[in-house]
Formats: structure tokens, sequence, C-alpha cells
């Protein structure tokens, strides 16, 4: 089948019955509007006869996207979570259609596996198609040496939201029109959304909300699991718990994916032998999430365990509590960082923690440089190797072969373009606007080497994100979280560890409180790792829940 057939495919009369038994027929005059652009929680459309119109408005006009005919059907991955539609849909005929509301689409496709192929295939696709083009359902002003706006950026591709980037230093007109709206530097970046809705300098929160990426939580709720943080490991537990039947919340701070999500290509993970992108990766494993009914609440940080009270009470950054009875602990961990006193200036405006596509773009045919000797290093050299002119790699040690994969220390060997300097170490950032130059130096022989290099990858590991749980959880002496065995009697003595068993596996020295991922000690850093504990930890969740 071609993609276009994935796309819109026309369903069987017997796929459109099985729908029928779940929506209601109704009969549509030419011109009715079934939807608009901005809707949120849109109703499911299938064809009966007729035909439905699908266009983009932008500004005052609309761009066609599609016409579905009998058989076919509306939607795209906004019917599954409770983001806005980026589509208007009317009636292009007199004709009849069946209507399903978001709910009982769900559950139609958790218990009809042909259905759901089809639907989230076409859903994925037509989300992507969306991504591709050059939306203007949202328009970014920003400067590309602005740490806020990079930030944003990432923000909105990394959450699958289409928009369009006009740069202030590139395109005088776009200073122009801030000029004439007033919006001074300071409020950079702004975006201007659909309706002419204009959101300064916006938070993560203010951004999220807008966008319908977090619902409205329900602080008097007890809920069965929540689940802190969306990288591999809470996605998958996320997959895992809601597809068991459990009443699932997974909270965000920034986007799905973690980590992974922003690493350019995933080659080690089982199931896809020519690798994966991080993005695609996530953006499948929270549509599969949300399909079996968990809730995904993006831009939301927790800031608080109160792990005295019972149910737990989880603090978020906007001063909300929820209420639960169980927690996993998904926060995986963040990037370490050069200790230069100039390096915050530098930060999104050259100095970068992943590299992906958009990264890549400010790279095309420059010197570019990555710190670190561990295989995301290696990654995101061959990776950016394919379209700079040059790529250093700086490493401390006086090889790669401790740190890094054969097959990538191989790759990196048979790259012209990427030269290895081993004990090295960053010494100075230097650039007015951002990231001109770059000084480095050999750890042996001290000579010093300063390059004209404007883009700087930092891939030298991480550290927990754990410190919202200090004097709560036990942690080790690297802040990362102990679980099961690795808490030994005085750790429980010192927890004051209320039951008569022990912890389970990953079970934190909180009964009920389990930790996954790259945020728990010792934990090997991986994503089938974060997966596979994923999993596991849900049938601890279970049986804990029948102890309480
Ligand atoms: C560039 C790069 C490339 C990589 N490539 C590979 C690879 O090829 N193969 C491989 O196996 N592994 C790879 N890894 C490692 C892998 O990505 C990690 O092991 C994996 O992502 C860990 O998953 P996690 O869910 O435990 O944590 P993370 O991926 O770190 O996710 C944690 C999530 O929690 C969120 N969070 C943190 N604190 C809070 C809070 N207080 N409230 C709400 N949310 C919060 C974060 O925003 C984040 O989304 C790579 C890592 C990087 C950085």
């Amino acid at each position: 089948m071609d993609r276009a057939a994935q796309m819109f495919p026309e369903l069987t009369p017997a796929q459109v019955d099985r729908i029928a038994s779940i929506g209601h027929r109704r009969d549509v005059r030419a011109g009715e509007l079934l939807f608009d652009a901005g809707e949120q929680n849109t109703r499911f459309f299938v064809v009966l006869a007729g035909a439905i119109e699908v266009v983009r408005p932008i500004g005052d006009r609309e761009e066609p996207a599609t016409v579905l005919h009998p058989g076919q059907f509306t939607g795209e991955i906004n019917l599954l979570s409770a983001r806005l539609s980026l589509v208007r849909a009317r009636a292009a005929l007199d004709g009849a259609v069946i209507a399903v509301d978001r709910e009982d689409l769900r559950t139609l496709v958790q218990r009809d596996s042909e259905l759901s192929e089809i639907l989230m295939r076409a859903f994925i696709l037509r989300r992507v198609a969306f991504m591709s083009q050059d939306a203007q359902d949202m328009v970014l002003l920003g400067s590309r040496h602005s740490g806020s706006t990079q930030h944003i950026r990432e923000f909105l591709s990394r959450n699958g939201q289409p928009f369009a980037y006009q740069d202030v230093e590139r395109d005088p007109s776009v200073q122009a029109l801030l000029d004439r709206f007033h919006i001074g530097v300071g409020d950079v970046p702004v975006i201007v959304c659909r309706g002419g809705h204009v959101l300064k300098n916006p938070t993560i929160e203010t951004l999220s909300a807008v966008l319908g990426l977090s619902a409205q939580l329900d602080a008097d709720e007890v809920r069965e699991v929540v689940i802190v943080g969306a990288g591999p490991a809470g996605l998958a537990a996320a997959v895992y718990g809601a597809s068991e039947g459990l009443d699932v919340l997974v909270l965000e701070s920034t986007a799905p994916g973690g980590q992974a999500g922003t690493s350019s290509r995933i080659e080690n993970y089982l199931g896809f032998p020519t690798g994966i992108s991080g993005q695609a990766l996530s953006g499948r494993a929270l549509t599969q999430a949300e399909k079996f009914g968990a809730e995904i609440a993006i831009g939301r940080t927790v800031v608080r365990l109160d792990c005295d009270s019972r149910p737990y009470r989880l603090v978020l950054s906007d001063g909300q509590e929820l209420r639960t009875r169980t927690i996993i602990i998904a926060t995986g961990a963040r990037y370490r960082k050069l200790d230069l006193a100039s390096l915050t200036r530098f930060e999104g405006a050259g100095v970068y923690y992943s590299a992906t596509h958009l990264e890549r773009q400010f790279c095309g045919g420059e010197e570019v440089a990555v710190v670190g000797g561990a295989n995301s290093a290696g990654q995101a050299a061959v990776f950016l190797a394919e379209t700079a002119k040059r790529v250093h790699m700086l490493v401390r040690g006086p090889s790669l072969a401790a740190s890094m994969s054969r097959y990538l220390i191989q790759r990196i060997e048979h790259t012209p373009n990427i030269f290895l300097r081993a004990r090295t170490h960053v010494e100075a950032l230097e650039g007015e606007k951002g990231l001109e130059r770059l000084r480095w130096r050999n750890l042996d022989t001290g000579e010093r080497e300063t390059r004209d290099v404007r883009n700087l990858f930092l891939m030298m590991g991480a550290d927990p994100n754990t410190a919202w749980l200090e004097g709560c959880v036990d942690l080790d002496d690297k802040k990362f979280i102990k679980t099961g065995t690795d808490l030994l009697p005085e750790d429980l003595a010192a927890a004051r560890w209320p039951v008569v068993r022990r912890p389970y596996l990953m079970e934190t020295s909180i009964p009920g409180v389990f930790c996954i991922g790259d945020a728990r000690a010792a934990s090997v850093k991986r994503v089938a790792s974060a997966v596979g504990e994923g999993s596991i930890c849900i049938q601890l969740v279970h049986r804990v829940l029948q102890e309480l």
C-alpha cells in the first residue's frame, strides 16, 4: 500500500459497521461544519454518503488538505490526546456520517486490533505530514542567539507541534514587525497563535496549556498510580499500566521521550534494525500509551513529594497538588555541563546538549565540536559529520576504547571529517552574540588551539533528576535513587521502613514509591533497560495496590 493509501484508507463495509455500533449516524447538509481548527476534544467522523472537505485555515484563507469519500474518516493523533485540532472539516455535499465521541473511539481501538492498526497508522502519518509542511498554525519569532528561543523551538518540535520560525537576526522585516507591535528585545521569543493570540516569552507551562498538551487535573481525585517523567521508562510503564487496567497519570515537564527523544538515531533498540530516531520512537510510544487510556500531562513539573501523607501528595511547580496511592519515579537524568562561567551565555546560542535534525541545520559546512567519549557523543559526531565541514571530538581520556561501543569507534575511524582529539579539555568559549570561537588545551602537552567553532555539542553524561526527592527517598552518594536489594537493613532502619516485607525490586525506601530507568541507582543507562524496568514495575504496583 502506498503512503497516500495508508494516510487516507477506505474502510470495508464490515469495518464501518463496527464503528457504527459505537457511534451514531447523522445526516449532514453541504457546508455544515463538523469541527473547526483550534477546537479541543473533536469527534471522529466516518463518511457514509457524500463527502467531507478538510481544510487548514491560514489567516483569512483556507488551504485544502483533503476530501474524504465514503468509507474514509477524519482525525489524527489529536483524537487520542486533548490536543487542539489543526484543521477544519465540513460536509462538501449533502450526505451522512457516523459520529463517534473521543472516549468511545479510544475504547474501540483498544479492543479492535484490525481497526486500531488502520487508524493509528493513518493518524501518525497525518501528524507527520503536518509537521513537514511549512505550517502557519503557529509562528515563532525569535533569535538564534536567544537560549529561550532555542528552548521553545525544541519544545514545539519535540511535542510534534507544527510551527513556522522567523529569525529576527536573519530577517530585518521580523524586527520591523516586532517594533510595530511595541514588542521589545526582552519579550523575544514571541509566539503568534492561530486567531492572533500573542504570547511573549511564554513559560513552558503556559505554552502547554494553550496547546492543550496538559488537561486540567482534578486535585480531589486519588489516583492509583502517577508516573513522574515520560522518558522511555515512564512511557513504557504508562503503556503496561494502562493496558492492564490501571488508572494512569503521567506528568512530564518537557516532552515525551526524555533523553532518548533527543537522540538522532537509536540503533541498538530491539526491533529496529535500521535504527529509529528518538523523536519517532517517543511519538509512537506516546500514541500507544494514550490509545490504552493513559492520561499524559506535558509541561507539568513535580517539585516535591510529601511522603508523610497517605495517599502520597505530589506538588507541581504551579502549586497544584495531586494525590496518589502509588508513584513511579522515572525522571531520568540531565546532561553534565562544562565548568565555565561563560557557559550559560551560550546555551542554546551555540552550545547544545543534543544533536537532532534541528541543531544540525545550523552546522552545514561549518566546523563543529563534540565533547564526550561515550556512545551519545559518538552518535552525534557521526550524525553531524554528514553535513558539517569538520567535527572535532574532544575527549579527556587517552582513547575511546573504554567508553564507546566498538561499532561506533569503527564508524568514527572511517569518517574522514571527524578529528579525534584525545586528552583534550575545553578552556574557553568566546563570542559576542553567540558562540564564535572555542579554545582547547591538550592535557599532556599543554598545547592550546583556538578554532572558529560556532556549534559545540556537550555529550558528557548526566546527573539524576532527583533534587525534588531529597529528604524523602534514600539516595546514593551520586543522588541516584536506591531501590530493592540496594537498600541495606541500615538504610531501611534510617528511612523508618514501615512494613514487614523488604522492598520489592525497584521499590524505593518508601512503600509503593518505585523508581525506574536512569534515575535509579545501578541502572543500565539504555533505552531497552528503561523500557524493561517500566514493564516489570507495573507488576509490582499491582501487588502493592492489593496490599493497601
Ligand atoms: C543524545 C543521547 C543519545 C542516546 N542514545 C542511546 C541509544 O542509542 N541507545 C540506548 O539504549 N540509549 C541511548 N541513550 C540513553 C537513553 O536515552 C537513556 O538511558 C533513557 O532515555 C533513559 O530513560 P528514562 O526514562 O529513565 O529517563 P529520561 O530519558 O531521562 O527521561 C526522564 C524524563 O523525566 C522528565 N522529568 C525530569 N524531572 C521531572 C519532574 N520533576 N517532573 C516531571 N518530569 C520530569 C524529563 O523531562 C524527561 O522527559 C541516549 C541518550 C542521549 C542523551
